[in-house]
């Protein structure tokens, strides 16, 4: 049936109509992940009895109610920075290499209660650190496209897994571009919601005013039908906005109401520091969007180049305050035979950390240090506040952005690893939308050299449904989205 292909909705299809049981469906997902997952290393843990379980209460749920939610017995897999109750979570990090939690995230909590079945979490970089998913402690993710590509990151595995097929969705996290850049690299769709729309609950914080979680996807579509299950306001979330609307989204614009559109394009995105052969697929891109009618205009987003270090400075600020607590006290790894309480702390930080992470803690506890808190920290949120007043004014004469997701496609494993400024500014395009906290689509526009190329819609706030209908648009008109790499196009 080549269920590995299928749409949520065409699986969830199946499900309704009892052509397959939830069980039936996970274990030909586990089985794939079996086959395939030794070329990729996109799991950190699967937990198949775990999954058989939830598959058994889907069925259940499925056969009792009639009104159930499209995603009822449908297979998902967790970044594995998302708490799941007693299930491994890592980081990917050894500093919690065996942890694991005694709650579950309120996403993952929302997705469990309307039947989803977890089928594994996925690889990350360590603490979601990362832009290519080398900085894992379990290792390396590879590209399906090229296995001797980086799949993005830090939602490296999730992308990997879901350009493989070895799962129909995964959730990912997104503080600087970590669902877009991974979703482009890997010819997949992933959506960063407005901030404060998803709950941050049990998702293990990395920089809390930028992180936010989202799907990575196929499809627009099956975007939004995760969407529509993971926002809501969550009282245990204090940054969860409560202007989050609850009615679900549709994909209904027509082709007849695109001419009231207008998007601009940012012309500092268009300079030297993106690749020409992706500057060209976007521009076709660009004319099929004119073709479906939607009206185009140059803007200017400008101070764009001190987005990165702005970025850097906030993001490893706030890491350094949130990664205080591990600590080898509380819990996660603890150092072996310490002399005495400093030592402990030493030793267990020393050990558990890896090298990027520990570059980053110490970036950040420097900029917020008395003497060069003003230099640094506070410097760099005068630079937000002006990065979110440029999207704000472009914002008044047109309704969306489109930009590209990343300056190239995906780069060797190993290609960038010696040279943190490198591998930063493949972050350039994806950054600016967290500084303002707007919401922001990856969709497939095409392949250089093999490799996907990922086009972004920035909307303002709370615009989800408006951009994954213009994404949609684009998909019913074009296949991009649905090119399977050819080693994992086969069951
Ligand atoms: N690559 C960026 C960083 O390393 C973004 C990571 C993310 O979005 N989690 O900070």
């Amino acid at each position: 049936m080549d269920i590995y292909k299928k749409s949520i909705t065409e699986l969830s299809e199946l499900l309704q109509k009892k052509e397959l049981s939830s069980l039936e469906m996970t274990k030909y997902f586990l089985e794939r992940i079996n086959a395939y997952d030794s070329k990729l290393n996109s799991f950190i843990s699967v937990n198949e009895d775990f999954a058989l379980e939830q598959a058994k209460f889907a069925d259940n749920l499925l056969s009792r109610k009639n009104e159930n939610s499209l995603l009822a017995g449908i297979p998902i897999a967790h970044k594995d920075l998302f708490s799941t109750k007693g299930i491994l979570t890592t980081c990917g990090s050894k500093m919690l290499e065996s942890y694991h939690p005694p709650f579950d995230a309120t996403v993952v909590n929302r997705l469990t209660k309307v039947g989803m079945v977890c089928i594994g979490k996925t690889n990350m970089d360590e603490f979601a650190m990362g832009s290519s998913n080398e900085s894992s402690y379990f290792g390396p993710v590879k590209n399906p496209w090229n296995l001797t590509k980086v799949p993005g990151g830090s939602s490296g595995g999730s992308a990997s897994a879901v350009a493989a097929r070895l799962a129909p969705i995964a959730t990912g996290s997104d503080t600087g571009g970590s669902i877009r850049q991974p979703a482009s690299f890997c010819g997949l769709t992933g959506l960063k919601p407005t901030y404060g729309s998803v709950s941050r609950y049990g998702m293990i914080a990395y920089a809390s005013s930028l992180d936010q979680g989202g799907p990575i996807a196929k499809s627009a579509e099956d975007c939004a039908l995760l969407f529509n299950e993971m926002k809501g306001y969550d009282s245990n979330d204090p940054t969860s906005n409560y202007k989050i609307k609850e009615e679900k989204i549709k994909l209904s614009l027509k082709k007849e109401n695109v001419k009231n559109i207008t998007i601009g394009i940012p012309k500092e995105y268009f300079s030297d520091n993106l690749d020409s052969k992706i500057s060209d697929i976007l521009n076709v891109s660009i004319e099929t969007f004119k073709k479906l009618g939607f009206n185009f205009r140059e803007v200017s987003l400008p101070n764009h180049n001190y987005t990165i270090p702005a970025y850097y400075i906030i993001a490893s600020a706030e890491a350094s305050s949130n990664l205080s607590r591990y600590d080898g006290i509380k819990f996660g790894y603890r150092c072996d035979k310490p002399k005495n309480l400093e030592d402990l702390y030493l030793k267990t930080r020393k050990e558990g950390f890896g090298k990027e992470v520990k570059k980053r803690i110490m970036i950040g506890a420097y900029a917020l240090s008395s003497g060069y808190y003003d230099e640094y920290y506070m410097r760099a949120l005068k630079i937000r506040r002006i990065i979110k007043d440029n999207f704000m004014k472009a914002f008044e004469n047109i309704d969306f952005l489109f930009a590209p997701t990343c300056p190239t496609t995906a780069f060797d494993i190993g290609e960038k690893t010696s040279d943190a400024v490198a591998m930063y500014l493949s972050d350039i395009y994806t950054t600016p939308v967290n500084l303002a906290g707007l919401p922001a689509v990856s969709i497939p526009i095409g392949f250089s050299d093999k490799m996907p190329v990922g086009m972004q819609i920035i909307g303002n706030y709370f615009s989800e449904e408006d951009i994954l209908n213009i994404a949609h648009l684009y998909q019913i008109e074009t296949d991009w989205h649905e090119k399977i790499p050819e080693e994992f196009n086969c069951e």
